[in-house]
């Protein structure tokens, strides 16, 4: 990992859960639901959880301490979610927007220009809009900050937008 005080965490799902995602999306603010991807991002104290039909993947994590109490509390709302479904309208939108500054906190914070940009909170403004492609910023693919920029994919796939040349 480009940050060794963090780890990812990818946790299997015994049954499909998508089923769940457009009551969370309802029940949760700020979520990022990508109804055909069949994925729903959540961000939680900073931490980007990303559920998908069976599997769920958290970025940024302390420790496997960490990752336990937050897979116990999604299990439980997850649960507690499904069972009062009939309560709740779902919600198929995309809801939450990505903002320019979610994405800036996941670049370098450099401002080398080498995008073409001055600085980075200009870059993320760009990419927000769809205006540049994440690949121009070149630092955010070195090892340095390998972890940055896989949560930002994530973010970017979960918000409908293509990413390109990512390799
Ligand atoms: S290339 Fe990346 S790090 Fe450099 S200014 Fe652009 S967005 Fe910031």
């Amino acid at each position: 990992m480009a940050d060794p005080e963090k780890i990812r965490v990818i946790a299997e799902v015994s049954g499909e859960i998508h089923e769940v995602f457009p009551y969370l999306n309802a029940a949760l603010k700020g979520c990022i639901y990508n109804h055909p991807a069949n994925t729903l991002t959540i961000r939680k104290d900073q931490k980007l959880i990303t559920l998908h039909a069976f599997h769920i993947t958290l970025a940024k994590i302390e420790d496997e301490k960490e990752a336990e109490e937050i897979l116990r509390w999604l299990n439980d709302l997850i649960n507690d979610t499904y069972e009062n479904r009939a309560k709740i309208e779902p919600n198929y939108s995309m809801a939450a927007e990505l903002k320019a500054l979610d994405i800036f906190k996941l670049l370098p914070g450099t401002n080398c220009k080498k995008c073409g940009e001055p600085t980075c909170l200009a870059f993320a403004v760009k990419l927000v809009g769809r205006d540049i492609e994440i690949r121009k910023c070149d630092p955010l693919f070195s090892e340095r900050y390998q972890e940055k920029q896989k949560v930002l994919v994530e973010l970017l796939q979960a918000a409908g937008h293509e990413v390109q040349n990512i390799s």
